[in-house]
């Protein structure tokens, strides 16, 4: 890999917009199974960057980014509002962890060591179709403009505003890396959904906690509802279930992490003409009734290097509509108070087998399956919200910027 301007970054088959999760995934995709070369245009170091972020997902265990992952967990434990908890098994999944820093370093490094792959530190400026491919005018540290072409650009930039909806909640969240004086954290386990947590007047609030070691874990407060909060209201209810519900007694904060990620039933387009495509959470990767992407990015990475080797010019969708339908439905149901949401999650825990729920949202069920989990959710005010959905119009909304995280 080389950085700053080379002839080798003005053209090449493809030029990736952005090497967060989605673009990085999709250029080590492609450079590895020989797809296409490719330039990953990442602005230098700088307000568009955003800071380390932890992405969660899971998977068999094996995957292409294991020598980056820092845990693993096999059993994922949900506290019920009324304090009860149990703990689930999704085997043969694991729930693996991974920090954003070691993945880019380790994507940077295959991509160097990749023949056809090449990672530009500019700004993208703007992105347009031309005859046969498509151009990105970028703008490199030292002020100078480059313009690169390629045959397909796949663009992961975060959008301006999130596009029209009839449902827009936010996943919303701080959490903090602590160390423990003693031994608080069984390591086996992850907590997934804790609802001892105060719940809000509006949507639904849980602990969340990832351990890293007897005294080590990442702690959050996250809530699913219309407005993000202060960092001082997020420090204090992060504050609350440490000391009063999870008992940590003395601890330190060695680091916290903050972020908001999109839960709505918008529309993403995703072609942007002829040969520029979205991808990522722009590209509408994000699952609306949970928030996760990561595992969708790497599915559709996949998909993307297969079209492209196939001599396809199209790029699948993130998500299939059926799980689209059925998240609106839920988000709606969940936005408008017509379920409880604790009591919503922690059933579906209990009453579904872990792995299928995961599988579930890898849209990988059959509608069988899918039909076996609806039935297993409050039918009466699901199908209520799903019948009165195709009525509701669209409307645009004001919102934070998406994927915003800070410190
Ligand atoms: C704090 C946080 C935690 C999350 N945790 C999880 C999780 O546990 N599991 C999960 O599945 N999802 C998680 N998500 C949601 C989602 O996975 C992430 O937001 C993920 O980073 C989305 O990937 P992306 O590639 O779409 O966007 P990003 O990773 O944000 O990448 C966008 C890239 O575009 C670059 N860029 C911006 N402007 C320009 C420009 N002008 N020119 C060139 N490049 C530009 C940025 O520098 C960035 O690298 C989390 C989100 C946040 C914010």
């Amino acid at each position: 890999m080389s950085r700053g301007p080379a002839p080798s970054a003005r053209t090449s088959e493809v030029v990736v917009v952005g090497g967060g999760a989605a673009g990085l995934s999709l250029a080590h995709r492609l450079t590895e199974t020989g797809a296409a070369t490719v330039t990953v245009v990442e602005p230098p170091d700088g307000p568009l960057r955003p800071p380390e972020r932890t992405w969660c997902y899971w998977d068999h265990g094996t995957g292409d980014f294991d020598e980056a992952v820092t845990a693993s967990w096999s059993r994922l434990r949900i506290h019920g509002a009324d304090g009860g908890e149990f703990t689930v098994d999704p085997a043969p999944l694991l729930y693996r962890m991974l920090r954003s820093a070691p993945f880019e370093r380790l994507v940077h490094s295959r991509l160097a060591r990749s023949p056809g792959g090449h990672v530009l530190r500019a700004t993208a400026e703007a992105v347009r179709n031309v005859s046969g491919g498509a151009e990105v005018l970028c703008t490199e540290p030292d002020g100078r403009t480059l313009t690169l072409r390629a045959r397909h650009v796949f663009d992961s930039r975060p959008l301006p505003a999130l596009p029209p909806a009839r449902t827009q909640l936010l996943q919303h969240f701080r959490g903090w890396f602590v160390r423990t004086a003693a031994g608080r954290f069984d390591p086996a386990v992850a907590d997934l959904m804790d609802f001892r947590v105060p719940q809000p007047r509006h949507g639904l609030a849980f602990g969340y906690v990832l351990p890293l070691a007897p005294d080590r874990a990442l702690v959050e407060y996250t809530e699913f509802s219309r407005t993000a909060l202060t960092t001082a209201a997020y420090e204090s209810a992060l504050g609350h279930y440490s000391r009063d519900i999870l008992d940590l007694g003395a601890f330190t904060v060695e680091a916290a992490e903050q972020g908001v990620i999109p839960m709505t039933d918008a529309r993403f387009p995703r072609r942007l003409g002829a040969a520029v495509f979205r991808i990522g959470t722009a590209g509408g990767a994000t699952r609306p009734a949970t928030g996760y992407t990561f595992a969708a990015v790497q599915r559709q990475s996949k998909a993307i290097a297969a079209a492209l080797r196939d001599g396809r010019g199209t790029v699948p969708p993130p998500h299939g509509r059926r799980a689209l339908a059925m998240d609106a439905v839920l988000l709606r149901a969940l936005d408008t108070g017509r379920i409880d949401g604790p009591a919503f999650f922690t059933d579906l825990f209990r009453r579904t087998p872990a792995e299928r729920l995961l599988r579930f949202l890898d849209g990988a069920t059959s509608p069988w399956e899918e039909w076996g989990i609806g039935l297993r959710t409050p039918v009466g005010p699901m199908l209520r919200t799903a019948v009165e959905l195709p009525f509701l119009p669209r409307r645009s909304r004001t919102a934070p910027r998406i994927g915003e995280s800070t410190r």
